[in-house]
């Protein structure tokens, strides 16, 4: 089969009813980061998530830095932070010019260590600062669920409020309950490669009205009520266009459909590698798990092939099939180096093994079946 087009990770997948609700917003003239699609994209979000509040904005990225704002996280403090991630969930901390300090994963959800992040804690109330940790910042990477019942165990122990980024994890759940509903704030990302798209856009969940309402004040230049223009705090330019909101509408009608093709993808790289034996993959842990299998991902065990993931990488690139190795922790990167880190070795090891492959809703059978192919061919 000859390959013209680029296969990508994951990329955006339409509904077909975006633009009933971008054109509602021409006809209406709501082209502005408030209107019609921004309520009831913001209602739809929180009924689905299981939370009572949605604030939407520009990116996921500024959600999670009005959420660190909210939670008074300012110079000098420490943000408890999962070091197997992307760059985006730890900037925002750097803005506000606090320390993240990183906790590595566990084996089973390659996410936060909670035993790790409860040594961190205990150190702190040793060391008599665990007043400076205002936050901890819980990822749910490539849509699997955290350990939610001891990281929040943990955290209630030492009084310290979660945040979700639970920007990979849209549909997921843990224990039946969606990811986003754990946190006291939670975050989402409608970057161009996540479960559905805005084009761009993010949103910050909540129970406590005060946080939403917050949220919006702070995101729209923190103007305060008077007839003239006043401010009082620090704001930000970070409201969601009612153009976007409308393609975020549009997306949420089928974003049941998202999810179970993401995971019948992951099912079928499974059950097609299966007699490799260096090939694994990342099984729930159990029945209180629900992934979204946002990105379908798998380990290659080193004691049982030579092949390596860069010339897996290599062999898709030949084909235009785009791949990629797995997130690179973030007390590795250059720029946060230099931050405190709580290690077992769980991150660096699965950075060492693992690859993510093309697992975009929109994937076709037959793009899905050569990627299957090419792999094949290197073992
Ligand atoms: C995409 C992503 C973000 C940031 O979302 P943006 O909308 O791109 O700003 C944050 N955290 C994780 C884990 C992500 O994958």
């Amino acid at each position: 089969m000859s390959q013209t087009e680029r296969v990508y990770l994951s990329s955006p997948h339409m509904s077909g009813h975006e633009q009933k609700y971008i054109q509602q917003a021409f006809e209406q003239n709501w082209i502005a980061p408030l209107g019609p699609n921004v309520n009831a994209f913001e209602d739809t979000l929180a009924n689905y998530c299981g939370v009572k509040h949605a604030a939407v904005l520009s990116s996921g990225t500024a959600a999670l830095h009005l959420a660190l704002i909210m939670l008074d996280v300012k110079a000098g403090d420490e943000v408890l932070v999962s070091t197997f991630t992307f760059s985006a969930t730890v900037n925002p901390i750097v803005y506000q010019s606090a320390k993240p300090v990183f906790i590595d994963s566990e084996p089973d959800t390659w996410n936060m260590d909670p035993q790790l992040l409860e040594q961190a804690l205990k150190e702190r109330v040793a060391n008599n600062t665990l007043q400076k940790v205002k936050a901890i910042v819980v990822v749910h990477l490539y849509g699997m669920p955290a350990k939610m019942d001891q990281i929040m165990e943990v955290a209630n122990r030492y009084g310290v409020p979660v945040i979700e980024d639970a920007a990979e994890a849209l549909g997921s759940k843990y224990k039946g309950k969606p990811l986003g509903s754990f946190g006291k704030l939670s975050i989402l990302s409608f970057n161009g490669n996540k479960i559905i798209t805005t084009s761009g856009g993010g949103a910050l969940l909540c129970n406590e009205e005060e946080y939403a309402i917050k949220a919006r004040f702070l995101a729209t230049q923190a103007r305060d009520q008077a007839p003239h223009y006043q401010h009082s705090q620090i704001g930000y330019n970070y409201r969601m266009s009612n153009v976007l909101a409308g393609i975020g509408r549009g997306q949420m009608e089928v974003i049941d459909k998202r999810v179970e093709k993401r995971i019948e993808n992951y099912n079928f790289y499974k059950s097609s590698f299966k007699s490799i034996e260096a090939i694994q993959f990342p099984d729930l842990p159990g029945t209180d798990y629900f992934s979204n299998r946002w990105l379908t991902t798998f380990l290659i065990d080193k004691d049982k092939t030579e092949v390596t993931y860069s010339q897996i990488q290599e062999a898709l690139e030949k084909y235009n099939i785009e791949s990629r190795p797995l997130w690179k922790p973030m007390h590795l990167q250059p720029i946060f180096n230099i931050y405190e880190a709580y290690m077992n070795g769980t991150s660096e090891n699965l950075f060492a093994s693992g690859i993510c492959i093309p697992s975009g809703s929109n994937l076709a059978d037959a793009q899905r079946t050569q990627v299957v192919e090419v792999i094949r061919q290197c073992f």
